[in-house]
């Protein structure tokens, strides 16, 4: 029985445990944090807080430790098969996490002429980076083509038929998106692997699918996984990019020259920890229904339009697939307007233009985005609130 796992789930959740309004949808943004996480960061500053990669008092070597640590638990939690071939570098989230890949070391693998495959329709933290660097590389002399993957109308989700067409020889490296922050879909990167050859190098923004639904990099096979520790119940601030094997520069010269933010690493470690002890496949099956519910409410409201659904419903339509993120416009109001509504109400929501790239977003948008400690009684109260505005 799901509800009888997550109601403890839920209480564990300071923020909106004792709470009934205003519900909290916007765990897309960033995600609350639970008592282990908190307990974590308090138990590191209050017994070994000290720097790490420098110093040999004991302190010092246990906040070294935690960090180390911390980049073997990423892997594992990523279902790394081969940890002793791949690093693990920490950031403040996954756009820090994508910039890094396209500065530090997406040049390396560039030769003048070579072409990459970026996302068209995407959040643009997984857009901007790789116009920069082929900027950057123009003005070294090194000319690389960059060609745009967009997201289906109708789902939300890429189109391999259509990556296939764009790939081409001297593609050397194709950017893509899990789950898609506005449509919630799962964009079918299983399928890039078979369509671009063993050759090419991947690199998947994951912020949306980390600490949401089981992540493997084996089954993905990717060669880069980017994601947002703060979306995965860590601290703001907190983010990593996993790399297969050893190829490539440092991605921070010098390595432990800087201070890394070992209180985010600290609460990173917890966070990973409890989502392994509650299960991430069920955290899944738990928001999938709650989304469930939402869009097929919203189904039979003809004045909203839920954004990357195909028309039907059937069991099979990509809706389904739908993980914690659902996205909808009313025919007649404002998403802003609606926004404002909606919080009246007593509900959380984004209400805005999603952070997409200008030329790829045509109108804002409202966006429902949940986690393991939403509940069907915040649905079914948002639907009655959406019902009003008939
Ligand atoms: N990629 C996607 C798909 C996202 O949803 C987000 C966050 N909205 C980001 C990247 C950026 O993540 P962060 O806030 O950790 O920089």
């Amino acid at each position: 029985d799901l509800a009888a796992w997550q109601r403890p789930l839920r209480a564990q959740f300071p923020i909106v445990a004792d709470r009934l309004e205003p519900a909290y949808l916007d765990s897309a943004a960033t995600a609350q944090k639970p008592w282990a996480v908190l307990d974590a960061v308090r138990a590191y500053l209050t017994t070994t807080n000290a720097n790490a990669g420098r110093g040999s008092y004991p302190w010092a070597n246990a906040t070294t430790a935690l960090v180390e640590g911390t980049r073997e638990r990423v892997k594992r939690f990523l279902g790394d098969p081969r940890p002793e071939r791949s690093s693990v570098h920490f950031t403040s989230g996954a756009s820090e996490g994508l910039r890094t890949v396209a500065r530090d070391w997406l040049p390396a693998l560039l030769a003048d002429g070579d072409e990459i495959v970026v996302p068209f329709g995407d959040h643009q933290a997984n857009l901007l980076p790789w116009w920069e660097a082929r900027d950057l590389l123009a003005r070294q002399g090194v000319r690389i083509t960059v060609r745009e993957l967009p997201c289906q109308a109708g789902s939300g989700d890429y189109d391999p038929g259509a990556l296939a067409r764009i790939v081409g020889p001297r593609t050397r490296f194709v950017a893509a998106t899990h789950v898609h922050h506005v449509y919630g879909a799962d964009m079918n990167v299983h399928r890039i692997r078979e369509v671009v050859g063993p050759d090419v190098v991947i690199c998947l923004d994951a912020a949306q699918s980390v600490g949401h639904q089981p992540v493997s990099v084996a089954e993905l096979d990717v060669d880069l996984l980017v994601f947002s520790g703060h979306k995965a119940l860590a601290l703001p601030g907190t983010g990593a990019v996993w790399a297969r094997g050893r190829r490539g520069p440092a991605f921070v010269p010098g390595g432990w020259q800087g201070t890394p933010n070992t209180v985010g690493v600290a609460s990173l470690a917890a966070a990973l920890d409890w989502l392994d002890a509650a299960g991430v496949e069920r955290i899944h099956r738990w928001t999938r229904a709650l989304a469930a519910v939402l869009t097929d409410g919203l189904a039979r409201m003809p004045a909203y339009e839920v954004l990357g659904c195909a028309t039907s419903l059937a069991a099979d339509s990509p809706v389904q697939r739908r993980g914690s993120i659902v996205t909808f416009r009313h025919r007649g109001i404002s998403a802003q307007d609606l926004g404002f509504v909606l919080f009246s109400e007593g509900f959380m929501v984004r209400a805005d233009d999603q952070c997409q790239a200008g030329r790829s977003v045509r109108d804002s948008s409202v966006r429902v985005s949940l986690h393991v400690y939403n509940t069907p009684e915040e649905m079914q109260g948002l639907l009655t609130a959406l019902a009003k505005l008939q």
